[in-house]
């Protein structure tokens, strides 16, 4: 079986938020299944100079536009990897989607079109490539449209669209539609327009095959308002093509056992040098080297979305329980600058540190003993899942993939030893902060809080899991 993957970014090469490592991890776990792999994403300028070789494969004309095609290997993978180059992306440093003011690159439609379009082609002609899928497989957005595109051809792969977060659509105006060349048909049919814009994550949605999303939950939650943000009339429609795979995690990336970024490594059979990361990593961050209260982490984009609403109202009753705070993150300034205000009051006990850091999200991962994650919705999310695999409980909203992957430890799931993590239901400061003392409370009591982190650290969310999911979709009929 032969499979197209298509994405605006895979770790290590690119990454920007939980698509990456998906688009990352997937394509070779799929790749161990015997799938032959493409993955194509575009030549962003850092994406060239970061990989070591790259081999020119293909030049063509697309759209009026030359590009080229280079082939090289997604690092710590085999996967064969097609990296579009052309100026728009491989001219421009930067963020893949926005500029230093955080404002969208003006030519986004054009530069993701001609990703989509590159992918329709391989996909449905005999290119300089040699090779067409059988499977065809677009996430997000950025590529949705390659699937509209595959299906107003003759000869067609099968084909899959994955929804990482429905809030990114990719709209633009009509202008933009008519200047992109699409065809008609497609703004005719209501197929790529919404509301009187050009949307270009209908375009997936419409034509799919096969739709899925990251979750059981979230795959509910986009069919009803509020979760589906418009679209949830198409998307109850097409219910029966919809699906919810949870993703994976990169279990050698993200191994408390052998993680490199850590200064000390432990598993279930070494549980208690936890604490030396924890007071390792209070030394680090200014914090207190106190043993004698939890600490709480947070890590993530700050932004609305994970649940900054209400985190902030209730962070110094937190801090009073008492317990330590640290929160990794960038993002929306007001959110900057609230928690650096609260950090600047709450010397010794909060750390916050705003900046993108894999190596401190590792270490944030191991030393924290509860993981702060209350979002207001999460399609699956990642840092829960990273947490349990570290034993750092995680205290969630029960949405989307968070409802999925945490079990509250309520008086049941605590007595059938089943609880890994804290939930609660409404979007609520105070019930944020009661799920928090509930929490705080337990880590006081050491013999069922080690209890829970051994059922959270051997949960299994390999990709190998998932993988075999996709597998199952690829070879169905479409
Ligand atoms: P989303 O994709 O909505 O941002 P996920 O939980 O699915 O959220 O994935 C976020 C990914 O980005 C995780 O791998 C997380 O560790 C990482 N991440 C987010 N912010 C930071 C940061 N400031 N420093 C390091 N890693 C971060």
């Amino acid at each position: 079986m032969k499979l197209l993957f298509v994405a605006s970014e895979a770790f290590p090469l690119v990454k920007t938020g939980g698509l990456a490592d998906v688009a990352g991890s997937l394509p070779a776990a799929l790749a161990e299944e015997g799938v032959e792999v493409r993955l194509l994403l575009p030549a962003y300028q850092s994406v060239l100079e970061s990989v070591s070789q790259a081999e020119l494969v293909a030049e063509l004309e697309l759209a009026g536009t030359g590009i080229r095609i280079l082939q090289t290997v997604l690092p710590g993978t085999d996967v064969v990897t097609w990296l579009l180059q052309h100026s728009n992306f491989s001219d421009r440093h930067g963020n893949p989607y926005h500029d230093a003011h955080g404002d969208p690159w003006p030519d986004n439609a054009d530069r993701f079109m001609l990703l989509s379009r590159l992918a329709a082609l391989i996909s449905t002609e005999d290119t300089a490539l040699g090779w067409r899928p059988d499977v065809l497989h677009c996430n997000d957005w950025h590529t949705a449209p390659a699937i509209a595109l595959v299906h107003l051809s003759a000869r067609r792969p099968l084909t899959v669209f994955t929804i990482h977060n429905l809030a990114h659509m990719g709209i633009f105006d009509r202008d933009t539609f008519n200047r992109l060349h699409l065809p008609q048909q497609l703004w005719d049919d209501g197929s790529m327009e919404f509301y009187g814009q050009c949307s270009f994550i209908k375009g997936g949605l419409v034509f799919a095959d096969y739709i899925t999303t990251v979750s059981p939950t979230y795959a509910d939650e986009i069919c009803r308002a509020p979760g589906g943000m418009g679209l949830e009339g198409l998307l109850s429609h097409r219910r029966d093509r919809l699906s919810g795979i949870l993703n994976g995690i990169d279990s050698n990336v993200w191994d408390p056992g052998n993680d490199t970024h850590l200064e000390y490594v432990y598993d279930v059979e070494s549980l208690d040098r936890k604490a030396l990361n924890k007071s390792a990593l209070q030394a680090a961050i200014g914090l207190e080297q106190v043993a004698d209260r939890p600490l709480i982490g947070f890590i993530g984009r700050l932004a609305e979305q994970k649940g900054l609403e209400l985190m902030l109202p209730v962070l110094e009753e937190i801090l009073a329980i008492p317990a330590q705070l640290v929160l990794l993150g960038t993002g929306e300034a007001e959110y900057e600058h609230a928690l650096g205000t609260l950090a600047v009051s709450n010397p010794g006990t909060m750390a916050v540190v705003l900046a993108y850091n894999e190596t401190l999200a590792h270490r944030i991962e191991a030393a924290a003993d509860i993981f702060l994650m209350p979002s207001l919705f999460e399609p699956c999310g990642l840092n829960q899942l990273y947490s349990l695999r570290y034993g750092t409980l995680p205290l969630v909203r029960e949405v989307g993939g968070l409802a999925d992957t945490v079990v509250d430890a309520d008086a049941a799931n605590l007595a059938a030893g089943s609880a890994t993590g804290f939930m609660f239901r409404e979007p609520d400061a105070a019930e944020l902060l009661a799920t928090v003392q509930r929490a705080t409370a337990l880590w006081h009591d050491g013999a069922a809080w080690k209890r829970m982190q051994l059922t959270a650290m051997q949960q299994d969310f390999s990709w190998q899991r998932s993988a075999r999911r996709y597998l199952e979709l690829y070879r169905s009929d479409n």
